[in-house]
């Protein structure tokens, strides 16, 4: 729940690029997964399968899925960094129903848009007043 603690985590290009490629890889339904971290690095990434039936238009994790990666990321020692979703039709931004849904504080919120045909990620954090824009904090190397 402290912001200052999420506003170190680090996350590698290879990641960040992961997390595009998987978006890209989608363009007619909505992708979505958890980010793990440990000792200030974003280490893992978890891709949920969204079961939502408008997939193209919202997200929603598969329960049991969503159950397992929590379990895998505790066994490993690792924290909730990060929930990411994709945009297939429009911008990195949050709807108003992802603000409305929101249900980790503290957990950054990655969202992909292929809008305007290339893969733009963007992290938000959540505030009570809505999510605000957060620049990731991108390792150079690895
Ligand atoms: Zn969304």
């Amino acid at each position: 729940m402290n912001p200052a603690t999420e506003a170190t985590i680090q996350f590698s290009r290879a990641l960040c690029h992961r997390l595009r490629a998987a978006a890209a890889a989608e363009p007619t339904r909505e992708v979505c997964g958890l980010i793990g971290a440990r000792d200030g690095v974003a280490v893992a990434h978890y891709p949920i399968t969204n079961v939502a039936p408008d997939a193209s238009r919202r997200y929603h994790m598969d329960p049991a899925a969503q159950i397992g990666a929590f379990r895998a990321m505790r066994l490993r020692g690792e924290t909730l960094a990060a929930i990411y979703h994709s945009h297939p039709n429009g911008p990195p931004r949050p709807s108003p129903r992802d603000l409305r849904e929101w249900a980790y504080p503290a957990a950054l919120c990655l969202i992909i848009g292929l809008a305007d045909g290339r893969a733009r990620l963007q992290a938000w954090r959540w505030t009570p007043a809505g999510f605000i824009a957060h620049r990731l904090a991108v390792l150079r190397r690895a």
